[in-house]
């Protein structure tokens, strides 16, 4: 009995089962590439060195669309890393450009089981890579042997250009992805910083005064009452003056009131060059300023006094062809002639201490400061007197 026919089956089913294990080899060296952390040249580059590994392949190329045209993106030589088909190929090489248009145009695998007229003859196989419907790239594969690419051979390397096309879009998805999620995190932390700069503003509006650019009363309290807390708990002076423009109303009546404001502006602007930072200087209502003075006893509040007095006198402002100027009455009060140890009782009675004196110095000329101890000292003597 002739063993021939069956022997020569049996080569043919172990050879394509061989085939197919490779096949299969590559396809599952091909699944465990981490795609998270890779870029797709790094994927396409590994996925050709795997294909050598699996089948017997001699040059394998991979274009890809790049701006509507296929541009070589990776190619390999299974025994060295040329970039270009060894010069055996050269007849193929005339002819690849040729295969790849018919891929584009059929969307189908394209062959060259031979070449004839060569020195070298060889046989090519030119592969769609799909990514999900579309056409991404061509693969290219060239091996030594005509008609190399049987039905079997051609059927497991579209599985694999399948698997890489997928592959490939999956890590195009998952970095527009990640492109996506940078983007809209940058946008959220714009947007925070741009609340928290709102924030601030809408704040700082708050607390300050809009016409002088003075701090308000929303700021001076809780200021003034941890600056006093500070001082009565560390024992050290504490002063406090409540300052109120002279007949301010007579320039308003006669000027206007954006004269006032401008008056006003010009009075701030004086007091602030006038005070150290760590005092705390606030507009208290129409032309009233109040200002707090750490660490400052009544004698140095009262020389502080004195300067603003002067430096107020001496400002002028032009209206309707006339000189304009104001004056300034002042009333000191310190912590020392608190009864409350409290700060918060402390600073209501210091406020109204200042007040009395000011107003003592309204009803006596204007344009003076007063203290406090000097008018309960006068007063004492009033009671005294009666
Ligand atoms: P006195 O010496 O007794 O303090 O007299 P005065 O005129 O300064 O005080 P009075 O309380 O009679 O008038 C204060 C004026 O200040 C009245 C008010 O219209 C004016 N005023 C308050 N706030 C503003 C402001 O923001 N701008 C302007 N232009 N005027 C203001
Ligand atoms: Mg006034
Ligand atoms: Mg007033």
């Amino acid at each position: 009995m002739d063993n021939q026919p069956f022997i020569e089956a049996y080569q043919e089913i172990n050879s394509r089962f061989i085939k197919l294990l490779s096949s299969m080899s590559a396809l599952r060296a091909l699944s465990s590439f981490e795609i998270k952390y890779r870029n797709e040249d790094e994927i396409i580059a590994d996925s050709l060195a795997v294909l050598l590994d699996y089948h017997e392949l001699d040059y394998v190329a991979i274009f890809m669309y790049e701006e509507h045209t296929l541009k070589q993106v990776a190619s390999k030589c299974w025994n060295n890393d040329e970039k270009h088909p060894p010069s055996k190929y050269n007849g193929l090489c005339d002819r690849h450009q040729d295969l790849l248009a018919q891929v584009e145009n059929t969307g189908e695998v394209q062959q060259i089981n031979q070449i004839p007229g060569e020195e070298f003859s060889g046989s090519a196989s030119a592969i769609p890579i799909h990514g999900s419907d579309t056409l991404m790239g061509v693969f290219l594969a060239c091996h030594p042997g005509d008609e190399f690419f049987s039905v079997t051979n051609e059927r497991n390397l579209v599985i694999y250009c399948n698997f890489l096309g997928q592959m490939i879009m999956n890590n195009r998805l998952l970095h527009s992805m990640d492109d996506m999620v940078s983007e809209r995190t940058q946008q959220l932390q714009r947007a925070l910083n741009e609340a928290s700069e709102l924030k601030r503003r809408y704040e700082e509006l708050s607390i300050i005064d809009e016409l002088t650019q003075l701090h308000n009363r929303r700021f001076f309290f809780p200021e003034t009452l941890a600056g006093l807390a500070q001082a009565i708990r560390y024992k050290k002076p504490f002063s406090l003056l409540v300052m109120d423009l002279d007949h301010f109303k007579i320039i308003n009546d006669r000027y206007g009131h954006v004269m006032g404001d401008e008056v006003l502006r010009g009075i701030a602007a004086t007091f602030k060059a006038e005070i150290r930072d760590v005092d705390i200087l606030a507009r208290f209502g129409g032309e009233e300023f109040v200002l707090a003075l750490p660490e400052t006893d009544e004698r140095g509040a009262m020389i502080m006094a004195e300067r603003i007095r002067k430096k107020i006198k001496a400002l002028r402002w032009q209206a309707e062809g006339r000189e304009i100027s104001i004056t300034l009455t002042i009333g000191i009060t310190e912590f020392e002639n608190c009864s409350s140890q409290d700060h918060v009782n402390a600073l209501d009675e210091m406020i109204q201490q200042a007040d009395q004196a000011l107003y003592h110095g309204k009803d006596n000329g204007r344009d003076q400061f007063n203290t406090y101890s000097y008018i309960a000292c006068l007063m004492d003597t009033g009671e005294q007197a009666k």
